[in-house]
Formats: C-alpha cells, structure tokens, sequence
C-alpha cells in the first residue's frame, strides 16, 4: 500500500531588539516549549554565533552585515529541510535583516522592543556602561544605529510584558501558523 509523508515546514523565529531587550532571554524560554513538544529545532544565539561561525569578526556595518548574513543563511538551510530555527542577534539593519527573510522558509521577525532608558537601565552585562565610558565602540543604541522592523510578525514590550507572557505571544503566533501543532 502506497504511504505519503510529508514532512513539516521549517520556519525561522528571528529575534531582533537592542542588547538586553531580552532575545535570549524569550529565545530560552521558546525554545524549551518547542523542544518540550518534541519539534526539531535549532538555536543560532548571537554570542555562540560570534565564537564559532563568525569568529574575529567586528562591530562595524560591513562585519555586522557579514555576521548577520551568515546566520540567514545557514537558517535558511536548516528551515528548507523542516527545522525550526531560532535565531537571537541585535541584527539592527533593516536591510540584511530583509535577506536573511528572503533566504527562509516561513520568516517569522520577533521585534523584542523595549525602550532604551529601559535596557539601560537593566544593564545586564555592564556593556551600556562601559559604552557610554567610549570602551565600546560602534555599541547598538549609543553610537550606533538601531533600525526597528516596520512590519514584525510579532511585536513584544519587554517593559510591559513579563519573559513568560512574551514567549507565550511566540507561541500563540507559531501555533496560528501551524507551524507547530
Ligand atoms: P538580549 O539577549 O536581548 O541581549 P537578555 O535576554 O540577555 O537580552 O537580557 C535581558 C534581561 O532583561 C534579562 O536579565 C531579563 O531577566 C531581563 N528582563 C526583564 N524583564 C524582561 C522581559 N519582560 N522580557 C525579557 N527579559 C526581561
């Protein structure tokens, strides 16, 4: 008897936001709901990314477009044969980000937005600090562009909603889809 299978569409969840928006943070969170459910998934986090894929890479445009481009495009493989990805760089160019969209298969833009007082005044990892002090040049939102999506998928207010009812919207939203079941 003749069988057909078909195997389920890949999709890229693409975080954007400043550093300290909370990518990671949601990005974790999503993740363990998705693997909890047993979907394939692959994770592409910013800094992981840095070390290995694109190491000795720097901050400027060109560097940051070249980062940025590798990711699109190995999400783009990995979504073509049915994998989730999800992906977690500041990516602030509207316009690479537009690649890495036209690479996919079901590009899903996640603008994890949150205002920069806000980041700022989280200050995670000390970075707007030492920013602000000229340590770091070429940082994200201090001297450096930040360009928001025009059209997200999915728009989060990490000032307003918590990590869990942020991650729970990227759920909702992938479950509308039917990207996950
Ligand atoms: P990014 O990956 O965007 O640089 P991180 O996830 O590393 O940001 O850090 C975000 C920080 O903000 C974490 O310390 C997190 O606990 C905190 N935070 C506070 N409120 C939220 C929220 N609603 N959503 C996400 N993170 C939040």
């Amino acid at each position: 008897m003749a069988t057909t299978t078909r195997t389920r569409d890949g999709y890229v969840l693409w975080f954007t936001g400043l550093s300290g928006a909370g990518k990671s943070t949601i990005a974790g969170i999503v993740a363990a709901q998705l693997r909890s459910v047993g979907a394939p998934l692959e994770v592409l986090d910013g800094d992981e990314v840095r070390t290995h894929l694109s190491a000795g890479l720097g901050f400027g445009k060109a560097d940051r477009d070249t980062n940025v481009r590798r990711i699109g495009w190995v999400a783009g493989l990995l979504s073509r044969h049915g994998v989730g990805v999800i992906t977690a760089a500041i990516s602030p160019y509207a316009d690479v980000r537009g690649e890495a969209r036209a690479m996919a298969t079901n590009f899903v833009e996640v603008f994890v937005d949150a205002p920069l007082e806000e980041v700022r005044r989280r200050d995670v990892k000390g970075l707007y600090a030492r920013a602000d002090r000229g340590e770091i040049p070429n940082f994200t939102g201090v001297s450096d562009p930040y360009e928001p999506p025009a059209a997200p998928e999915v728009h989060l207010y990490t000032d307003r909603e918590t990590p869990e009812e942020s991650a729970g919207r990227v759920m909702a939203y992938l479950r509308q889809r039917g990207l996950v079941t």
